[in-house]
Parts: structure tokens; C-alpha cells; sequence
């Protein structure tokens, strides 16, 4: 799953290069993704002009002229390629559109999980779950925004940041990144908590989350549909050392998540329902 230091990286490499560009084609190749609750898509796109990019969590919302956006929710196997027009375009290629500097927009989507919108610009909010993200991770909110946020929460933390609501941007990698970085236990209940363990969160999610845009920033070139995750500290390393006690971390799966976490830096007990 794409999430924030991935998608900011992204939307940093497009937004040097997608404004004033014009639609010149456009190709719906497997229309799953599709979501067009207006306009016809893919036709009434061609002829407009890409004016911004910005990420809002998970989110990607491009603004064209003549007040239409793309909005695009990647969710766990979807990314974009910006790509020269004459590159083979992969099977997995969803939407396609050929720019008026050469390249292509394609997105592109394995297991064609994600969503594609195109819609007028007063119909942005109305996306399903874009109203409903709480503050982006790299959004200025205090602390106390964020405990006022997490108030309605309950649960075990990983599975509370991750839902979005209370911070956005974050899934189920660097909601291990952060935990680790925080030293709390995953599955530590909301109400369990201490306030020092909430500064810890609060802190660690902007620290983990900006450290990580620098080390996809340097690496990822034009590849942004990947997912440079091979630096992370405690996510996905069962059985490796932990980078701060050298015991081995611990990885659970559970519903098809997997939860990295080292029993040492982040104690805590796992209870029975
Ligand atoms: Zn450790």
C-alpha cells in the first residue's frame, strides 16, 4: 500500500512536470477502477490541462481545467506511472492518458483494488472516504488537536492509526515504523495509553514520516510507482535485530496484516479477546 512518504515523493516528481501539460488521449484499459459520477470519462478529459497535484492522506487529487479533477485513491496495489508514451504499457494498466509533452499518465493497479474518479470540482469532497480522512501526518495539528481526534477511538493503536481518521497518510507499514520509533506496544488499547505515550506517537509519526520522504526522495527517480520500503527499521524484519536492542523482532499476522514490533523496545501483553 502506497502511503504518505511514498505518495508526497510522487506527487513532488508530477508536480514538476504534470501543470500546463494537456490531455491529448485518454484510454480507460480496465474500467474496475473507473468511477465517474458525472462527465463521460474518459473522452471529456481530452483537451483539458493539468493545473496541480496534492496529496490529502492516501489520497492523490489532480486539478484539470475547466474545473474537473482526478481523484485517486491507490488503496493497497495501485500507483501511477509517468512514463514516455512509446514505453509497453503493462498489463496491469488501468487508465492511460498521453500528455502534450510526450509522456504518459498511467495508472496502474495489480489487483485493481484502488479507485479512479473524475469528477467536477464541486463533487471532490463527495469521493467516498476523502471527507472522512482526518489531518494529513505532515499537517500542521497540535497535540492537542490529536488527542481531541483520538477521543472517539478506541481499539488497539496500530489498527487506530491506521483506519486514517485520527491522522491520514499512515498504513500499515509506518504505523509499525512509528510504533517502533514511539516505543509502544502495537496492540496497546487507546484507553491504555499514558499521555507520554500519545507525545510519543504524536512526535514520532511527523519525524518517521518526514525521515522517510528524504530516503524515498533520493532513491525512488522516476520509478514512483514503487515502494522503496527496504530501510525500514522494524516492518516487515521478523527474525532480523532490532536497529536498538539487537533483539530479534517479533512478526504477527493477523487478518491478512502482518505487525513487525520488537517484545523488547515496545513491551506489552498480548491479550485474548
Ligand atoms: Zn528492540
Amino acid at each position: 500500500m502506497p502511503e504518505a512518504p511514498e505518495l508526497q515523493v510522487a506527487v513532488e516528481f508530477l508536480g514538476d512536470r504534470l501543470p500546463g501539460q494537456t490531455v491529448t488521449d485518454a484510454q480507460v484499459l480496465r474500467p474496475s477502477v473507473g468511477r465517474a459520477p458525472a462527465d463521460p470519462f474518459p473522452d471529456d478529459a481530452v483537451g483539458r490541462q493539468f493545473l496541480s497535484i496534492r496529496r490529502r492522506g492516501k489520497f492523490l487529487i489532480l486539478a484539470l481545467s475547466d474545473n474537473h479533477s482526478l481523484v485517486i485513491n491507490p488503496k493497497l496495489t495501485g500507483g501511477i506511472q509517468y512514463v514516455p508514451q512509446k514505453q509497453r504499457v503493462y498489463k496491469r494498466t488501468c487508465v492511460r492518458l498521453s500528455l502534450s509533452g510526450g509522456d504518459d499518465f498511467r495508472y496502474v493497479d495489480d489487483r485493481q483494488m484502488g479507485q479512479f474518479y473524475y469528477v467536477p470540482d464541486d463533487l471532490v469532497e463527495t469521493v467516498p472516504g476523502l471527507a472522512e480522512q482526518g489531518p494529513d501526518v505532515l499537517d500542521d495539528f497540535t497535540f492537542d488537536d490529536f488527542k481531541a481526534n483520538l477521543k472517539g477511538f478506541s481499539g488497539e493503536i496500530k489498527g487506530v492509526l491506521t483506519r486514517g481518521r485520527v491522522i491520514s497518510g499512515i498504513g500499515n507499514a509506518y504505523a509499525d515504523e512509528i510504533l517502533f520509533h514511539a516505543g509502544v506496544y502495537p496492540f496497546k488499547k487507546r484507553r491504555a495509553l499514558s499521555n507520554d505515550d500519545l507525545r510519543s506517537i504524536y512526535d514520532s509519526s511527523r519525524a518517521v514520516v518526514l525521515d522517510a520522504i528524504e530516503h524515498v526522495r533520493q532513491r525512488m527517480g522516476n520509478q514512483i510507482d514503487h515502494k522503496l520500503r527496504d530501510f525500514l527499521a522494524v516492518h516487515n524484519e521478523g527474525g532480523q535485530p532490532c536497529p536498538k536492542c539487537g533483539n530479534a523482532i517479533t512478526e504477527l499476522r493477523a487478518n491478512q496484516t502482518i505487525t513487525s514490533y520488537c517484545r523488547h523496545c515496545q513491551p506489552g501483553m498480548l491479550l485474548k479477546n
